[in-house]
């Protein structure tokens, strides 16, 4: 059953503002104390000083336990999955030229083109949406080279000839008027470890499928002579869960992540943004605002409690739940890896399988199951979380 209406169901209260990569909590992260960044950031920002400080501390923490051989597991579990992911976020990787014929097709058979190469590079969803402006970023905040940034070290050694206008602050415009958007599934048994080194691992192992996915869609997109550039971990240049939102493959969800039918919150996000004419998925309408608002399951059993409890506010134009990122980027620090409580907990993230696809076609289609569907939940599933041990496979 299609859930497809015209207008996305997050609400838009006044004029949308673009998002400054500079105010991304993982960009504030990477500031390196004392650089010409992190002196210019403060200088407007001298109330974030002490909290960007602690942030720093707990990617610091992930370098140390490199170079001192603590955590040894974790630790070269991020060198494979995430360090990879950096070297394909260098600009000739998620961007470059487009070939010189443009090729002429009908947009709905383009669609179905891209969505099946899409599915066969990995993505387990695929939908295509309009590129709203408002989900570009206004500027650069990751770059992809940090120069002195200890955790890239292995990787990179300062910023090579030709990259240098990517630098932190660097204005960033994306005239494409279309995206892409894919979600990658991560493992349900590996996740139920989390926070782990072994759900680090397949967070990361994730990633690394996203990126190099979004990297060969876009070529491949170039290579029919159109633009195209792809935005994965180490290198959005959209917010991905708006685009996301827009094309139809979820709802965004009060724990600030977006809830697809057919993988709940347990899966990443990628996208590649083009100008090539395809035909355009809309939003869909899965009962999830409705759904949220008799669940609270997220941020009952959120560590530090950083899922709101209460109403949406409007955060740049749109109303939605906020989610309070220092507080949980501060407990990924506490506990040594990134959390997915959330993401794991929610009633939407189960395996696929029939008796789950069932039940989830009942949240979407009967508005007065899902209390009951709530209930039943923690009946079955507890109502708190109870991490699930490592795997004899990863000791
Ligand atoms: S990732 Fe963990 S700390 Fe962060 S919001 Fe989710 S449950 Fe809370
Ligand atoms: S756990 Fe419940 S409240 Fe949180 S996102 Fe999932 S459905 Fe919504």
């Amino acid at each position: 059953m299609s859930h497809e209406v015209e207008e996305p169901t997050y609400e838009v209260i006044g004029p949308l503002e673009r998002f400054d990569e500079r105010d991304n909590l993982f960009a504030r992260e990477r500031l390196i104390a004392g650089s010409p960044e992190e002196r210019a950031y403060h200088a407007l920002h001298p109330e974030l000083v002490e909290v960007d400080r602690r942030l720093a501390a707990f990617i610091e923490g992930k370098a140390d336990a490199q170079s001192q051989d603590e955590d040894w597991m974790g630790a070269a579990f991020y060198s494979a999955t995430f360090g990879p992911v950096a070297a394909l976020a260098q600009p000739d990787m998620v961007d470059g030229p487009t070939g010189p014929q443009k090729v002429e097709g009908e947009p709905a058979d383009m669609a179905r083109r891209v969505k099946k190469l899409a599915r066969y590079l990995g993505a387990d969803l695929v939908r295509i949406g309009p590129l709203n402006p408002a989900w570009v970023y206004s500027h650069r905040g990751c770059p992809p080279f940090f120069e002195g940034y200890q955790a890239n070290s292995p990787l990179f050694d300062g910023i090579p000839d030709g990259y240098r206008d990517l630098k932190w602050g660097a204005p960033i415009e994306i005239p494409h008027r279309y995206a892409i958007s894919m979600a990658f599934a991560q493992d349900d048994r590996l996740m139920r470890t989390t926070p782990s080194p072994v759900s680090d691992l397949e967070v990361g192992q994730v990633y690394a499928r996203s990126a190099l996915a979004s990297v060969q869609l876009a070529r491949y997109v170039r290579a029919l002579g159109y633009p195209a550039r792809a935005h994965h971990l180490r290198n959005y240049g959209v917010l991905v869960v708006p685009v996301a939102v827009d094309a139809g493959l979820g709802e965004l969800a009060r724990s600030g992540y977006l809830i697809s039918k057919e993988l709940g919150l347990n899966f990443r996000l990628a996208c590649v943004t083009t100008d090539l004419p395809m035909a355009l998925d809309r939003p869909v309408d899965l009962g999830v605002q409705d759904f949220c608002q008799e669940c609270l399951k997220c941020a009952e059993t959120c560590p530090p409690k950083a899922i709101s409890r209460g109403e949406k506010v409007v955060v740049r134009g749109v109303q939605k739940w906020k989610l309070d990122e220092v507080k949980c980027l501060l407990y990924w620090g506490h506990v040594g890896s990134a959390c997915a409580i959330c993401q794991v907990v929610c009633p939407w993230s189960k395996p696929r399988t029939p008796f789950h696809r069932f039940v989830a076609e009942i949240a979407t289609r009967v508005p007065a199951a899902r209390r009951f569907l709530v209930w039943a939940d923690d009946l079955v599933y507890g109502a708190k979380f109870e991490p699930r041990p490592i795997p004899g496979w990863v000791k």
